[in-house]
């Protein structure tokens, strides 16, 4: 089978098929054969690893995965690419293809079956209407995780990476730095892709955590609360946590919170840090506990 990412044998491959490109499935194939050894190169991907592809497209990065990992499994939601796969991948017997919705998929099922519960790597040039849901779905559902290594768009990466006080900075790269550690490896051109991204792309490596970086007594609750404090973001942090009818704060309670962490009652909560944000959602726990109400 002939090696795709050489434009020439993806176009060969598109032909064959007759293939209309999905925009509403986030079609943009690689034909770059740099980008995808950098792929690699940076997934660290080796003969021992089981590895979780999301969206094989026409096979391009499944087959570098192949010849890589010890066993792969790509899940791809287009019908009509399921017979092409089973052409480009016919060389290898390491991977299996799931026709499905990732977003549906027992994740966690999977890597027992086939890594028994061991940890996975994550290896991608993702659907970017769906990039957080992917992302957020694996971390949440605590799938046994290693790494992430994938294509996402630019401003994605960058708000994945991004510090407290800058523009870029929300509870993505609060989940993002909760769960992992974010390196922005290459930012990658339109003209990699056929068709074109008419957004800029970026690979973006998350280094899984095996113990998380700050002690939360709630994990749920934290990001409820991060999600408050980013809803309104012109409001202040007591104006945000008091508004929030899902934690059920009063004003009083939110501000005693913030006065006790030393904090000015003024303060927004784009720039509190993790460990700030798990040290307010804790206090303000141990008052819902004091006055015996439910998280
Ligand atoms: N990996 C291929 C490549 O690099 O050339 C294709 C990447 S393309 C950006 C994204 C792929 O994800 C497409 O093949 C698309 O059909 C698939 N996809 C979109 N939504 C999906 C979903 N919910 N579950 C699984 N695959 C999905």
């Amino acid at each position: 089978m002939a090696t795709l990412g050489i434009p020439h044998n993806t176009i060969n491959i598109i032909k064959k098929y007759n293939i209309k490109f999905q925009k509403k499935f986030g079609q943009n194939f690689l034909i770059d054969t740099h980008v995808l050894e950098k792929i690699i190169s940076a997934s660290n991907v080796t003969k021992s690893d089981f590895v979780l592809e999301i969206g094989p497209g026409i096979g391009t990065m499944t087959q570098y995965l192949c010849e890589n990992a010890r066993e792969v499994m790509a899940v791809e939601i287009d019908n009509n690419l399921i017979p092409v796969l089973a052409d480009t991948l016919s060389a290898y017997d390491n991977v299996t293809v799931i026709n499905e919705d990732v977003l549906k998929l027992d994740i966690n099922k999977i890597v027992r079956e086939h890594n028994g519960n061991n940890a996975i790597k994550v290896v991608a040039n993702l659907p970017y209407y769906i990039t957080t849901p992917i992302i957020m779905g694996l971390f949440e559902s605590h799938v046994p995780l290693d790494s992430i290594t994938v294509m996402v768009q630019k401003e994605v990466a960058q708000r994945m990476q991004a510090t407290p006080g800058t523009k870029d900075y929300g509870a993505l790269s609060l989940a993002v730095r909760y769960y992992s550690d974010a390196l922005i490896v290459a930012n990658v051109p339109a003209n990699c892709f056929m068709p074109r991204p008419s957004v800029g792309s970026a690979v973006i490596k998350l280094i899984c955590h095996s113990d998380a970086p700050v002690k939360t007594d709630n994990e749920q609750f934290m990001f409820n609360v991060i999600h408050a404090s980013f809803s309104q973001r012109r409001k202040t942090l007591q104006n945000g946590l008091a508004n929030d009818s899902r934690l059920d704060i009063s004003k009083k309670e939110a501000a005693d919170a913030i006065s006790q962490m030393g904090l000015t009652d003024n303060i927004r909560g784009e720039t509190l840090t993790l460990e700030q944000f798990a040290e307010l959602s804790n206090i303000l726990l141990s008052y819902k506990i004091k006055n015996k109400k439910g998280v």
